[in-house]
């Protein structure tokens, strides 16, 4: 996975990339053309982190890498798919039976999605899809949900019905829960199935009310990976989840987003530290991630910064998913940026990218300040891209 993702980001440096292996791919296995290609983006999450399944706020766009699904019709009464970016591996499962686990561990994001679909009542019919992405892997840019929104819209859009975009993040998201096994929030399928070009969305994670608000003039997004792979499906992101969740029920709340600061610190009475510590993190992040979208609205670059500051140090004391690489990054391009932007840890954490925004004058700044005091625990530079926000599915 490591040498792929890497591959990937090196590819996709020439546009179309992605798209066009997906193509070939489909070609080469199925001796056709696709009746279509489709498309989901990864996304970067400005604000907002371990927010979403407190219902609480966060703050992506969706960027300029995408996963990309070509298809058509088959005539085996099966669900066939072949993965480009894992040396084409194939994985087939029948159409009527009930849907099992492969033991791929990319197939099941396919299966899973099939098998959710099926269970919100939506008919399937027999497909092939080959399947090519440049959103890196297990970096916290959520190729997991691009992957999972680009299959669901494929599906749908062969058998012919269609699914408004809230439903198939939904969707997505029960797939990912409940047949992939990890507990992630809504947030990375509904940005990648509803994200604006040039804007970010301040999604409301409980009424799934999303603000575009649009991305100031002049401003870039850097997102510098810091050599490690993180994987969702391990135990430390569902171990946040059940933290939080046993927080709300000391606090009798419905979720940690109705939890206020006075409170949290007049009743902690009785509550463990950790326990304490990880519910003060997602009440100070949704004030933060409120915060930072009006900043965003303004175009004040330092607030937006001292924000991002603020909600790394959050990550790292109270919630506890950074780690000692992710830091450094985060220290080595806020300190590049002295205060006109900012920089944090982006994503589920354990790894993963760093993400700053700054002036467009400022990057190169920034860049070389990574490629001068950054190394990966390989002793390799960071692999470091500006992106845009773009838009969603399609
Ligand atoms: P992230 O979502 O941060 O990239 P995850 O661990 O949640 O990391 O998801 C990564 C997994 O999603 C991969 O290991 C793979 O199983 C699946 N995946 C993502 N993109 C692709 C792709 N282009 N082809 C096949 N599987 C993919
Ligand atoms: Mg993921």
């Amino acid at each position: 996975v490591c040498y792929d993702a890497q591959y990937i980001m090196i590819t996709s440096l020439t546009k179309n990339v992605a798209h066009d292996r997906a193509n070939k791919a489909f070609v080469d296995t199925f001796g056709a053309a696709p009746a279509a290609i489709l498309r989901a983006p990864g996304r970067v999450n400005l604000i907002g982190e371990h927010t979403d399944y407190n219902d609480g706020f966060v703050l992506p766009c969706a960027i300029d890498r995408d996963t990309f699904v070509a298809i058509g019709p088959a005539h085996n009464g099966r669900i066939t798919a072949v993965a480009a970016d894992f040396d084409g591996e194939i994985d087939s499962f029948e159409m009527g039976s009930a849907i099992e686990h492969s033991p791929k561990i990319w197939a099941n994001y396919v299966r899973g999605i099939a098998k959710h679909l099926n269970m919100a009542g939506c008919p399937l019919v027999p497909v092939n899809m080959a399947i090519a992405g440049d959103v890196p892997l297990g970096s916290g840019l959520s190729s997991s949900a691009s992957l999972e929104i680009a299959v669901g819209l494929a599906l749908a859009q062969q058998a012919g019905f269609s699914l408004d975009p809230n439903t198939l993040a939904q969707i997505a998201q029960a797939s990912e829960n409940q047949f992939v096994g990890c507990a992630c929030g809504i947030m990375d399928q509904l940005i990648s199935a509803r994200g604006i070009d040039g804007h970010a969305l301040l999604i409301d994670c409980r009424s799934l009310e999303c603000t575009p608000i649009i991305m100031p003039a002049g401003v870039s997004i850097i997102i510098a990976h810091s050599g490690v792979h993180h994987s969702n499906v391990d135990g430390e992101y569902n171990d946040r989840r059940n933290q939080c969740e046993a927080a709300a029920r000391h606090y009798n709340v419905k979720a940690l987003r109705d939890l206020d600061l006075i409170t949290l610190e007049a009743e902690n009475a009785g509550l463990d530290d950790v326990i304490y510590r990880r519910a003060r993190h997602v009440v100070t992040e949704n004030d933060r991630t409120l915060q930072a979208g009006i900043a965003l609205q303004n175009g004040d670059l330092k607030m937006i910064g001292r924000l991002m500051q603020e909600s790394h140090m959050s990550m790292r004391d109270d919630f506890g998913i950074t780690i000692a690489h992710t830091d450094r990054l985060a220290d080595i391009m806020a300190r590049a940026l002295n205060g006109q932007g900012g920089a944090r840890q982006t994503g589920g954490g354990f790894g993963g990218c760093v993400i700053a925004i700054a002036q467009d004058g400022d990057v190169t700044k920034v860049i070389d300040a990574i490629a001068m005091q950054y190394r990966t625990p390989d002793n390799m530079p960071a692999d470091v891209f500006v992106c845009k926000a773009s838009a969603g599915a399609g």
